[in-house]
């Protein structure tokens, strides 16, 4: 019966018959098991069918993290409709211009921001859930029994993920069945994932990240879950000793090392730490491996692509680097449309059955980035080296151009990072008046006092003249959002003065 859903008779496939059991904490203490999991989606499933969902249709939910919300993504899929998750930390005028483009039939929201969601629900039928679980969602579904899956095609949509948005418009990125499970299928077999696995969960599930990466691989693998309602460093610390895995943003791990707690004792029933979403510092690469003895396994992807590198499992694993094209996955990297040599930076393109189908009634967006012979373009610089191994060097919009020429901000950030006393650093460009654009970068110390000066005295051999920043700002932390990503547009904008 299952296979008639293509994701869902994947996500079922190796939780049946297995005793696997999702181990909760946080707010759903307790354990699961994958059976009362599955029990729980079908009567999501007929809920939403009561409430009118047909095929196709966009079930959008606001939730916070809890099993039930993984409920309602799986009913929803069960349903043949379209899961639509967003951000619970949106404004309701953000809310308002999701729900009126993607016009879903229902919207989940907390209860505490029924009242004024209720102006931006438009058509959709407006329902609640917390993140204990309870609402008028949750109370539907506890009278409901059983469900028969909906059948839909490999090709037809999954869920709508909208793109954080950096620049313009947010756009829903629409991801078919086959997209999701064929990504989880491969990355479940690269890094091994077993139903032996115990996976530590705190990842917010939005995101690709957090719902595909972790919450697929680990139901195809029946493995284990630690489910964490978010980030806490305690919780994970504490979880280690009996899990295998934990899948992570860089700032996991730079967070987790500040905890003295964290050696290689403490870490050795684990088998596998991974980290994405962001560039992981080749440092807290190298003081990962000192403190737990663990290589940390940085992959890469997005959005619009599920994930498309990795390290190896097995193989090197090159800290700075985001691995090898995924199994059928194929990579390259281009410049005026045309491939660059080996080990040239250039805009990478992807294409494989982990892109997606396009942006939610956007063809425009959609025929500049994907090509018609399945091409997307991901607006990632990037180079490729002889071993195939992929390079991220920034996003194309991030480069800076200075008097005609090109400046990566990657390459002035690593030779900034390397000085001693800098923790992190990003470089940006803002509008100049003589150079178009200046470089600018913003230092993140250590703790240690360190001057703009003595940043700008150890560049000073370093790098060509032009590439130098013409301002270095001491700054106690980068703005970064919930998936550990640096909001260069933000620091764009607090610089953008500068030198007019
Ligand atoms: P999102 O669609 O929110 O997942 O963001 C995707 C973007 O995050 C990519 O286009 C990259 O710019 C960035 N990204 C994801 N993983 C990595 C990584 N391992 N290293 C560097 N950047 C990454």
């Amino acid at each position: 019966m299952y296979d008639a859903n293509p994701l869902i008779h994947h996500l079922r496939a190796a939780t049946i018959g297995r005793e696997a059991v999702v181990f909760a904490t946080g707010p759903d203490v307790g354990t699961v098991s994958y059976a009362d999991l599955f029990a729980g989606a079908e009567r999501m499933a007929a809920s939403l069918v009561s409430r009118g969902v047909l095929p196709g249709d966009r079930v959008a939910a606001q939730v916070d993290k809890s099993l039930t919300a993984i409920e309602l993504y799986l009913g929803t899929v069960m349903a043949g409709a379209v899961f639509l998750p967003l951000n619970p930390a949106y404004t309701d005028t953000e809310v308002a211009y999701f729900i009126g483009d993607a016009t879903p039939r229902v919207f989940v929201c907390d209860p505490a921001r029924v009242d004024r969601l209720r102006t931006v629900a438009g058509e959709a039928a407006l329902m609640t859930l917390d993140g204990h679980g309870n609402g008028s969602l949750a109370d539907l579904a506890a009278t409901q029994h059983g469900f028969d899956l909906v059948a839909r095609d490999p090709s037809d949509l999954a869920a709508i993920l909208y793109t954080s948005g950096t620049t313009g418009r947010s756009k829903g990125a629409m991801l078919s069945h086959e997209n999701l499970y064929s990504n989880s299928l491969t990355l479940r077999d690269y890094w091994q994932f077993t139903s032996d696995d115990v996976l530590i969960h705190a990842l917010p599930i939005f995101h690709t990240h957090g719902l595909f990466v972790a919450t697929n691989v680990a139901l195809l693998a029946g493995a284990q879950v630690v489910f964490l309602p978010g980030f806490d460093a305690e919780a994970i610390l504490a979880a280690m000793p009996s899990s295998t895995a934990l899948m992570g943003v860089p700032t996991f791990y730079t967070r987790l090392l500040a905890d003295p707690r964290l050696t290689p004792e403490l870490a050795a029933n684990m088998r596998l730490f991974i980290s994405g979403s962001a560039p992981l510092l080749v440092e807290t690469h190298e003081n990962w491996e000192e403190r737990t003895g663990h290589r940390i396994l940085e992959r890469y992807g997005m959005t619009e692509t599920n994930m498309s590198s990795s390290n190896p499992y097995d193989g090197d694993r090159i800290a700075g680097t985001v691995g090898q094209p995924l199994p059928g996955v194929e990579a390259r990297v281009m410049k005026d449309d045309q491939a660059v040599q080996l080990g040239e930076i250039g805009v990478l393109e992807v294409r494989g059955p982990n892109v997606f189908q396009g942006y939610w009634q956007m063809p425009e967006k959609t025929a500049e980035e994907l090509r018609p012979d399945g091409w997307f373009i991901t607006g990632d610089l990037a180079k490729i080296d002889d071993k195939g191994y992929v390079t991220i060097v920034g996003r194309e919009k991030d480069l800076v151009i200075t008097g005609g020429f090109n400046v990566y901000p990657k390459e002035v950030e690593s030779l900034i990072d390397d000085l001693p006393g800098v923790l992190e650093s990003a470089v940006i460009g803002v509008p100049h008046p003589d150079f178009g654009e200046a470089v600018v970068a913003i230092v993140i110390p250590t703790g240690h006092d360190i001057s703009s000066e003595a940043v700008s005295t150890a560049l000073s051999d370093q790098l060509a003249k032009f590439k130098q920043p013409k301002h270095i700002e001491v700054m106690a932390a980068l703005p970064r959002n919930t998936m550990g990503k640096v909001q260069k547009k933000a620091l764009r904008e607090t610089f953008a003065e500068l030198f007019s």
